[in-house]
C-alpha cells in the first residue's frame, strides 16, 4: 500500500511539474502574441484539467487501497485459525478438492462415528462411504479410547499389507486424524534393527569366548592350558576384528560420498591374488589366471579390491584341499569369472548367499578349520555390484564347484 501511494503521488507531481514548466517556457511568446489574455480566459479549463488529474490519481490510490483490503481479512482469518478451532462449514468446495490431492489421509470427526470432513485418501483407507456413519474408529478399542481421552496420539495399523500411522489431534470439538503410509519407513527401521541384532549376535560368541578364557587364565592354569587359552583368545580377537572390519566396509559403501573413477581392474585383481597366495598355499590350491591388461572399470580402488578379494577368498575358503581356481578377466566383453573346484552350493541356497549374515554350515573337514565366516563377504560384493551397476551370475554344482561371472 505504501509503495503504491508513493508511486501515484510521484506520477501526479511529475505531471503537474510538466504542465507548469510548459506554461512558463511559453509565457513570453504568449505575451507577445496576445495569447496570454486568451489563456487567462482559458484558466478555468487548466484548473479543471488539474482537478481531473488529481481526481484520477486519488482514484488509482483508492483502487489500490481497496485491493489490499481484500487480502487483509485472509491474514486475519489465518491468525484466527491458530487461536480458534477450525470451522469445517467454512471450508469451500475448492479447498475440499485440494485436500483430495493429498497423498495422506485426512479425517475430521465430530464423534468417533460422525465425519465432518474427509479427503479421498482418508476415505479409501478407513473405508468411508458418503453420508454413512463411520465404524472404523468405533470398532478399534485403542482408537476409541484415544478419542475418549482426547489426548494427541500416534498409532500404527496394518491395512492391506501396508503400515499406516494415525495421528490424532484435538482441535476444540473437532477430532483431526492424519493418516500416512509409513510402510517404507518401517521397513527401513526393521532392516536397521535386524542389522543391529545380527551384529550383536555375531559379536557375542567371540566375546563370550574371550571373557571365559581370560577368566580361566586369571584363576590359574598349568602352562600348556594357559597357552591354549591365550591362543583361543587371540583367534577370537582376530575373528572379532574381521567382523568389525566387515561391518564397517559394508556400511561405508553406501555412506561413501567420494565419486567413482577409473580403476584398473587387471592390476587390482593381480594385487588380490598376490595377497591371498599364502592362504592358497596353506590349502595347496593351484590357481590359473588369464588376465587381459588395462581392463578399466568405473569404481573406487577400495571397492574393486574388496569385490575381488571377497570372491577370491570364498573360492579358497570353500575349496577342497589341493583344489583349483580359474580366474579370467577379459576386456571384450568386460567380464570377470572366478571358478573353483570346491564344495559347491545347493540350488536352493544360491539366491540366499548374497543376504547379509547368511552362512551355510559345513563339515569343517571339507573346507578346513577356521573357515566359518560371518556372511558379510557376498553381501559386500552385492552392494558394490549394485552401486556400480555390475551384473553377477552364479553357477554351482554341489561337490563340484562354483563359478561367479561378473559383467561390467
Ligand atoms: P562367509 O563369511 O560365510 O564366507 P559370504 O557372504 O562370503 O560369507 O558367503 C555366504 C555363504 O555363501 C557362505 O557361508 C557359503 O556357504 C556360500 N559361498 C560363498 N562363496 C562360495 C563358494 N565359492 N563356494 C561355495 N559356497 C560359497
Amino acid at each position: 500500500m505504501k509503495k503504491s501511494l508513493i508511486i501515484s503521488l510521484s506520477i501526479g507531481f511529475i505531471l503537474l511539474a510538466a504542465l507548469f514548466l510548459a506554461l512558463n517556457s511559453y509565457l513570453s511568446w504568449w505575451v507577445d502574441t496576445g495569447f496570454l489574455d486568451m489563456l487567462i480566459e482559458l484558466l478555468p479549463i487548466y484548473l479543471a484539467s488539474i482537478v481531473i488529474i488529481l481526481v484520477g490519481i486519488f482514484f488509482v490510490i483508492f483502487l489500490m487501497y481497496t485491493k489490499s483490503r481484500q487480502i487483509k481479512p485472509l491474514v486475519k482469518e489465518k491468525i484466527d485459525i491458530k487461536e480458534q478451532p477450525i470451522d469445517i462449514s467454512k471450508i469451500t468446495m475448492q479447498e475440499k478438492t485440494v485436500l483430495d490431492y493429498f497423498t495422506c489421509g485426512l479425517v475430521v470427526l465430530k464423534t468417533p462415528a460422525t465425519v465432518l470432513l474427509i479427503n479421498k485418501e482418508g476415505a479409501k483407507i478407513v473405508g468411508y462411504r458418503q453420508d454413512k456413519d463411520l465404524f472404523y474408529f468405533m470398532a478399534d478399542t485403542e482408537f476409541y479410547n484415544i478419542i475418549e481421552a482426547r489426548e494427541d496420539a500416534e498409532v500404527h495399523r496394518i491395512i492391506d499389507n501396508k503400515t499406516f500411522s494415525f495421528m490424532f489431534n484435538f482441535d476444540g470439538e473437532n477430532i483431526i486424524v492424519l493418516i500416512e503410509d509409513v510402510t517404507r519407513l518401517r521397513a527401513a527401521e526393521n532392516i536397521k534393527n535386524e542389522f543391529i541384532a545380527n551384529i550383536t549376535h555375531e559379536m557375542s560368541t567371540p566375546l563370550t569366548s574371550i571373557v571365559g578364557y581370560a577368566d580361566l587364565i586369571k584363576q590359574g592354569m598349568n602352562e600348556e592350558n594357559t597357552k591354549n587359552a591365550a591362543d583361543t583368545i587371540a583367534q577370537q580377537s582376530i575373528r572379532l576384528g574381521s567382523l568389525i572390519k566387515g561391518i564397517l566396509n559394508y556400511s561405508q559403501i553406501d555412506a561413501d560420498e567420494i565419486k567413482n573413477h577409473k580403476v584398473d581392474l587387471s592390476k587390482t585383481l593381480k594385487e588380490s591374488i598376490f595377497n591371498l597366495s599364502s592362504y592358497m598355499q596353506e590349502k595347496n590350491i593351484k590357481i590359473d589366471t588369464i588376465i587381459d591388461e588395462d581392463v578399466m572399470v568405473n569404481s573406487r580402488h577400495e571397492h574393486a579390491l574388496d569385490f575381488v578379494n571377497n570372491l577370491l577368498i570364498n573360492a579358497v575358503k570353500y575349496n577342497i584341499e589341493g583344489g583349483n581356481i580359474a580366474v579370467s578377466l577379459t576386456k571384450e566383453p568386460k567380464m570377470l569369472t572366478i571358478e573353483d573346484s570346491g564344495i559347491g552350493i545347493a540350488p536352493d541356497n544360491i539366491e540366499k548367499i548374497f543376504n547379509r549374515f547368511y552362512t551355510l554350515s559345513y563339515d569343517k573337514t571339507d573346507i578346513g578349520q577356521n573357515s566359518s565366516g560371518y556372511g558379510l563377504g557376498l553381501a559386500i560384493v552385492k552392494k558394490i555390484a549394485l552401486k556400480n551397476n555390475w551384473k553377477i551370475k552364479v553357477e554351482s554344482t554341489l561337490n563340484k564347484g562354483t563359478k561367479f561371472i561378473v559383467n561390467f
